[in-house]
């Protein structure tokens, strides 16, 4: 039979596995941040009905350039935004694989802060980036001055920072992100994919967009409209970014159905987002039950929460998914990570842990 080994594989992808938390067949599933409600029935009824309204028309190509759903989603970002400064694919994912196809590359680099988004790094091994891991502080903040001393020594291409950050929760404060535009010698992709679930006061990078061509702000349907499955991910940034883009994206890349898809969605979106609040409410209700059992727990501005456990994370991981919670190790020694979902998820996984630990 022929191995991986056998075929002549880039080095540099040999001995590794394809990105993905463990799934398990158990009953409650906190392990990979999506929402927990389902999309709600006038949602799937419109959805239906846009994508029934294309079958016909499925011979042919779909919009190459998806005008109809990004004017969409420039419309719900707001902040003055236009159609030429916003650009979508399958999923956030897939967007900021393409920036890096067009802004870093082969003798190229990118930066981003860990622990951060594991996929950053991933991306950039596929696109044949070098990647440079720099850190974050204790409590997994980032100061101005650590985050812009950091760039200014590697000078990287493109800087990846996600607000809130992945997978502690952390917010990104105005001042670092600041400082990290000021010491970018390249692009600064600000990684917003949970962005609607900030508590009140964060600010959003969107509004620093005029007058900064280098700074590029991703989104994501795939969390707090709870539309993971539609693969909709997107950007918003200076035309010439999106320009850019559109150099390396491939030809009729968001299919037909997508598309129509995503603009139902769209056009929906107080029905879709009218979960985010009851999200909310489980994240901060999990931060403060752990803590008040003495866990350590990161401040979380996303959906989900990092948590400390006495001994060995994996052992506790296991012991959960024995009883019908599934959690995500993110291999950082001593933490696990929840998502925060329905009432009674919450209510499973805070009585097993409790059983536990
Ligand atoms: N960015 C961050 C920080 C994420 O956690 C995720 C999802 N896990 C994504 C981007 C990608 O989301 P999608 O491709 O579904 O838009």
């Amino acid at each position: 039979m022929t191995g991986l080994a056998d075929l002549p594989l880039r080095e540099e992808l040999r001995g590794r596995s394809p990105y993905g938390a463990p799934q398990r067949d158990v009953a409650v599933r906190l392990n990979t941040n999506e929402n927990a409600h389902p999309v709600p029935a006038e949602v799937v009824d419109a959805v239906a009905e846009a994508v029934r309204a294309e079958l016909a028309g499925l011979n042919r190509y779909p919009d190459r350039d998806a005008v109809a759903l990004r004017a969409a989603l420039a419309d719900y970002l707001g902040h003055g935004l236009g159609v030429d400064q916003v650009w979508a694919a399958n999923g956030s994912n897939e967007v900021q694989q393409q920036l890096l196809q067009a802004f870093a590359g082969p003798g190229r680099a990118a930066l981003g802060f860990g622990p951060a988004y594991s996929m950053h790094p991933l991306l950039a091994l596929g696109t044949g980036t070098r990647w440079i891991g720099a850190t974050r502080g204790a409590d997994f903040d980032l100061t101005p001055a650590h985050a812009a001393a950091q760039v200014a020594a590697h000078r990287p291409d493109v800087v990846l920072v996600c607000a809130p950050n992945n997978p502690t929760g952390t917010a990104l404060a105005p001042a670092t992100l600041a400082a990290i535009l000021d010491a970018a010698p390249g692009i600064v992709v600000v990684d917003e994919a949970y962005a609607e679930f900030a508590r009140a006061g964060q600010r959003s990078a969107l509004e620093l967009l005029p007058g900064r061509p280098r700074l590029v702000v991703t989104r994501t349907m795939s969390k707090a409209f709870g539309f993971a499955g539609g693969r909709l991910g997107y950007l918003a940034a200076d035309a010439a970014v999106v320009e850019a883009v559109q150099l390396v994206r491939l030809p009729y890349h968001l299919s037909t159905l997508t598309q129509a898809a995503g603009r139902a969605a769209l056009a929906h979106r107080a029905a879709l987002l009218g979960t985010v609040e009851a999200v909310k409410e489980q994240r901060d209700r999990i931060v403060a039950t752990l803590r008040r059992r003495g866990h350590p727990v990161a401040d979380s501005d996303a959906n989900f929460v990092l948590f400390g456990v006495a001994g060995d994370q994996a052992r506790v991981w296991e012991r959960l998914v024995a009883r019908g919670v599934l959690v995500r190790d993110v291999g950082l020694a001593g933490w696990l990570r929840v998502t925060a979902g329905t009432p009674a998820e919450t209510d499973a996984f805070l009585g097993a842990l409790e059983e536990i630990a």
